[in-house]
This record gives structure tokens, sequence and C-alpha cells, in this order.
């Protein structure tokens, strides 16, 4: 997706705006010796920022406006040292509410609805993005917070709620709890806007027919105002990110560089008018790929995959990058085999080799279902792995999360 003029500008004040501030990001442009970005090249050129760049600057070393504009902080989680602290001015809060409102409409969610909100409020961006843009919507906000199912499960049948927003494992609690008890029929749900995890599509299809509802997946980041950038529409082609706000980029996480359009890589996220804590070329670390062409909506918004993992999970196999998620999408296809599988990736006679891993029943026939499942991958991703077909119940299993992929280049 090349970057318009209209978003060029849009840096360029953000450029200022950072190098008058003296953040972290205006230190990194002074000392590349960039001050103002005229085209796609140029601007590819700008350094990217990374989420240790945003733990350095805490507490408030992000702050891009003046005091007096700030009106709210949000954090992000601190799981390994300082978190990161992000201000934003009204404007911003206010560009949020605006982008989640779209979110909600991209859903078909409309003033009439009423909305449960289930994630959590606080320093979090989660409960109060969904509520900030319910209530520009118009609709009814229910707001419950995270917890206390037996509350929830009152609230929804009491006030009749037609929308769910949660994370995907306490929408799946719900839905088993509304099963458990036999209540489904005094349940109003339509849809379900679910945000914040990765999630299988067993575990969406389970909620999807458990609760009878349509699902949204909402894609965010504390770092870049939280959740409500993009969703997908009910032709479910992808998420539509509002491109107004953010200009995304894909990029190959190894060699840094932007990849076409339709091929996976880590999203790299510019935010165009944000003023609180502008960031530039900010990696997120989330792989997936700009889906190319036009949503049979007809929506004029550009399209993000699904979240495939994160750029840790990456493999290099003959040039060429993948990721587990792929090689499961893959096998996925094929209903004769069962859920578990193995990879091994080894450095034979001086070649990177996938060996994968897969079970089925004694009916079929190995062979030609390994050389099958070994042309499906060379046509997705790009390389032939070798496939070794196993009956059911050969591979390892574990009561913990299983280890699928095993690296023995640096065994
Ligand atoms: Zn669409």
């Amino acid at each position: 997706m090349k970057i318009s003029d209209l978003q060029l500008s849009q840096v360029n004040d953000r450029i200022n705006a950072l190098i008058s501030a003296g953040s972290f990001y205006g230190k990194k442009l002074e000392d590349a010796g960039i001050t103002h970005v005229s085209n796609q090249e140029e601007f590819e050129k700008l350094p990217f920022s990374e989420k240790k760049d945003l733990r350095d600057a805490y507490p408030l070393g992000l702050m891009t406006a003046p005091e007096e504009e700030i009106v709210r902080i949000h954090s992000s989680s601190g799981t390994t040292g300082l978190p990161v602290i992000i201000p934003y001015t009204a404007k911003d809060v206010d560009d949020w509410a605006i982008m989640f409102r779209r979110c909600y409409e991209t859903a078909g969610i409309t003033n009439t609805d009423r909305i449960q909100i289930t994630p959590g409020y606080g320093l979090w961006t989660a409960g109060i993005g969904f509520q900030n843009g319910a209530e520009k919507l118009g609709a009814m906000v229910i707001p419950m917070g995270p917890g206390n199912t037996e509350k929830q499960l009152q609230m929804m049948q009491d006030m009749k709620s037609t929308v769910l927003c949660s994370t995907s494992s306490y929408a799946l609690l719900l839905a088993e709890e509304i099963q458990k008890r036999g209540i489904k029929d005094r349940i109003h749900l339509k849809k379900g806007v679910i945000g914040s995890e990765r999630w299988g599509e067993k575990m969406r299809k389970r909620i999807q027919e458990e609760l009878g509802i349509e699902l949204y997946d909402i894609y965010g980041l504390t770092e870049i105002y939280g959740p409500g950038i993009g969703i997908n529409c009910k032709y479910d082609t992808g998420m539509h990110y509002w491109d107004d706000y953010i200009y995304i980029e894909i990029i190959d996480p190894v060699t840094l560089k932007p990849v076409p359009d339709g091929q996976m890589g880590e999203i790299v996220i510019t935010t165009l008018v944000k003023e609180g804590a502008p960031l530039i070329r900010y990696r997120t670390h989330d792989l997936s790929m700009i889906i190319p062409g036009e949503c049979p909506c007809g929506s004029r918004y550009p399209r993000l995959g699904t979240i495939m993992g994160r750029t840790d999970d990456m493999m290099k196999i003959k040039g060429v990058n993948v990721f587990p998620s792929q090689i499961e999408e893959v096998l996925k296809e094929f209903t004769e085999l069962s859920s578990e599988y193995q990879i091994r990736i080894s450095h034979l006679e001086g070649k990177d080799t996938m060996r994968i891993y897969v079970e089925t029943n004694g009916t079929v026939d190995f062979v030609e279902l390994s050389g099958r499942i070994a042309e499906r991958v060379k046509s997705r991703i790009g390389f032939t792995p070798l496939v070794k077909v196993v009956e059911i119940g050969v591979l390892p299993r574990s009561e913990k999360k299983t280890k699928r992929v095993i690296d023995e280049r640096y065994e």
C-alpha cells in the first residue's frame, strides 16, 4: 500500500512535532539527518521505533504535545520491565472514539443496539475504548468490566444486550455458562466484538455456534490508540483499517524492507494525526499481510489479514520466511489428518530442510498423501518440505502446550 501525498504531509507534521518536543524519535531523526520526507522512498528511510524506545521513555518521555493539552494517559502491560505510558490529547481521545464508532458501524451495529462491555477499565485501553466508541455511535452501553459471570448473565438477560464486547476466552466462558444453565432463549445477543487475543478458528466456531452470533475481530494496540484501528466486515475478508488515521506497512522482519501487498510480514504502523504520542514506523511484531483488491462490501478502507502470530515465531527456510501458523493453515485443509503435527528444521548437506510430521489413520495411502501436502505447501508458501505421514498416536502429546516446531539447526 503506497503512501499518499496527504499521508506524507501528515507524517511531516508529526516529524516537526516530534523534533520540537525533543522526544526519543525527534532525536533519532536528527541523528539520521531527516527532517522532511517527500516520497515513498524517503519515507522508507525513516528509522523504525520499537517497544524498547517506548519503555526507555518511561514515564512521560513520549509526550509530544504541551502538558496542558494532555487529558489522559494509558499504559500497556509491563510483563517485562517498565510499562509504556501513552499520553493522549482531547483530540486523540476523540479520534479514537471516531475510529471505534467506525468499527461498530462496519460490524453493522447501530444506535439501537445495547452493548455489553466486558474488557477491563483503567490503565488499559480496552474497556474505555469500547465505551467511548459505543457512546459516539449513540448505542446504549452496559459497562460491566471483566469478571462476575453471575452478574454478567443477569444483566445480559435483563438489559437484553444485543452486542457482547469481550476477549475470545471470556466469550467462550460465557457461551459455556449460558449453555450449562439452559438460558439461551433468554439471551438476545446478535453480535460479538472480540479483541486483544490471537484465537483459533476452532474457538471461534464454538463461540459462534453456542451463542448463535456473528463475530467480529477488532485490532489495535495501546501504543497506537488502543483497540479500534481495524475490524472485519460481514464478508470476513480481513480487517478494514482506518488509513486516514494510520499508515500501515508490512516489512520483512529480517531485511526490514517492505514486502508487496499480499505477502506476509511484520505490521509497522505510523500514526498520521496523533498529538499526545505520535509514533512513526512502529514495529508491532505482529504478523499479517495487506490484502490486495477490493472487499465486496465496497468499503474504501484497505484490509489487513488475520494476525498470524509474532515475528519471534518466524523461521527462515531456503530464503523464504515461514511462520508455523502458515503451515498449520495448509494442514487444516486436509481433513484426513489429525490435529497433531510436528515441524523439524535441520541443516543437511548444506541446505535447510523442513520436515513436517503429520498423522492419519491406516485407510489412506501415506505416500500419496505426503506428496499432496508437500505440493500444497510449495504452492502456498514457496518451498517444498519433506512430509512424513505416520499413524495416529505416534506424535508426542503432552498436557502442556505441545512443542510443535523443533529447530535442529541451533541445537
Ligand atoms: Zn469489507
